[in-house]
């Protein structure tokens, strides 16, 4: 019955072993099949070319191989940007995007499938909340496209955790997704290479903190007022500016780890000398970075992305502040590569 059969992707290495063992197989069979997931990317067992012929025969009565479905895929015009769109087994879509610069191959993942967060700019937020992604969804999406990466020697050099979803909502999975790629017997991924963007869950970022792990977080605080957040983010309201700044200097103190602050560019919002004063001072001091992406329109919201001009002017009143920043490009905008947008075109048929 398929229904009954083990997905292997929801195995740690330990379970997998135990896996095996119930089956009467070794402690090797386990590093072999690991390998053959998470190092070789095969889609069906019978890729697994040095097991024995009835051990593949076991595991195809016993497991299945979950690879992520493309349902749709764009590419940018320049080539360098890819998205697809995943088709979930319960007809839930969701999007991965493989960004290639120099040397880097960066892929944004999601983790939900929609949003409950509700963030007014976000396509995503603008769909509303679907349901978590398990820990096979997630890993499902990199190994993928580190399959077809492989094709021409190219890897996954880093994940941002800026897909559709909010990561520390799905706390758990997410984080189970991490310790299975950067597993150094597997995907073997430096902790370091990954990003998670929360939108700032206050107890899910001191619960990380305590965690004291390498993975860097980069907090989407995109105003810096309250009068202005609580407009962009309702979460804003449940945790406000001040606990949430308080949230991160924890965080700080405890990881010793700088901490990246997203900021969506919206002309005539947040885009004022006043929201950078207020900006800089709230950053002053700390141990961050911010990055400046000028919005990507969505079908949902009536803003639009700051000038060149706005950009520059916001910029030069942070670093008055002693605070570093970088403008950030979105990538692939003519694929919809923004957060939930091709979703959104296939779903809706827009
Ligand atoms: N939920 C998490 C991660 C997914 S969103 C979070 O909010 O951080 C990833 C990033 O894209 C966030 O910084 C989010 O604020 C930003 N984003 C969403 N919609 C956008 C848009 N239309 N234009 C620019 N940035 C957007
Ligand atoms: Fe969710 Fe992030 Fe979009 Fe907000 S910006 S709705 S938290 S995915």
């Amino acid at each position: 019955m398929p229904s009954q059969r083990l997905n292997i992707f929801e195995l740690t290495f330990e379970e997998l072993i135990s896996f095996l063992n119930e089956l009467g197989e070794p402690k090797f069979r386990a590093q072999q099949v690991w390998e053959w997931l998470y190092k070789k990317y095969v889609t069906e067992f019978a890729e697994m070319r040095n097991l024995p012929r009835h051990l593949i025969e076991k595991l195809e009565a016993n497991a299945v191989i979950h690879s992520a479905t493309i349902a749709s895929e764009q590419h940018s015009s320049d080539g360098r940007t890819k998205k697809v769109l995943f088709q979930l087994p319960d007809d839930q879509y969701i999007e991965t995007v493989l960004m290639r610069y120099d040397k880097r191959r960066t892929l944004c993942i999601s983790t939900q499938a929609g949003c409950a967060m509700g963030c007014v700019f976000c396509a995503t937020g603008q769909m509303g909340f679907f349901r978590n992604l398990t820990v096979s969804e997630i890993v499902a999406q990199v190994l993928c496209f580190a399959h077809e990466l492989a094709q021409t020697d190219e890897h996954v050099t880093n994940i941002v955790m800026m897909g559709m979803g909010e990561p520390l909502h799905n706390y758990n999975n997410t984080l189970a997704a991490i310790d299975r790629l950067t597993d150094e017997t597997g995907f073997n991924l430096g902790a370091r290479k990954i990003t998670i963007s929360t939108v700032g869950l206050v107890p899910a970022i001191r619960r990380y903190a305590d965690e004291q792990r390498q993975t860097p977080l980069a907090i989407s605080l995109h105003a810096a007022t309250d009068e202005e957040r609580d407009k962009l983010i309702p979460i804003n309201n449940r945790w406000p500016i001040a606990e949430l700044m308080d949230t991160c200097r924890y965080y700080i103190e405890k990881t010793g780890r700088r901490l990246t602050f997203e900021w969506a560019l919206i002309s005539g919002e947040n885009d004022t000398i006043e929201q950078a004063r207020a900006l800089g001072n709230l950053l002053h001091g700390m141990l961050c970075h911010v990055n400046l992406i000028p919005l990507n329109p969505t079908a949902g919201f009536s803003g639009g992305p700051s000038s060149k001009e706005r950009v520059e002017a916001f910029q030069a009143e942070l670093s008055h502040y002693g605070v570093s920043s970088t403008v950030r490009v979105r990538r692939g905008i003519d694929i919809q590569a923004g957060c939930g947008q091709l979703r959104d075109r296939v779903v809706s048929g827009q």
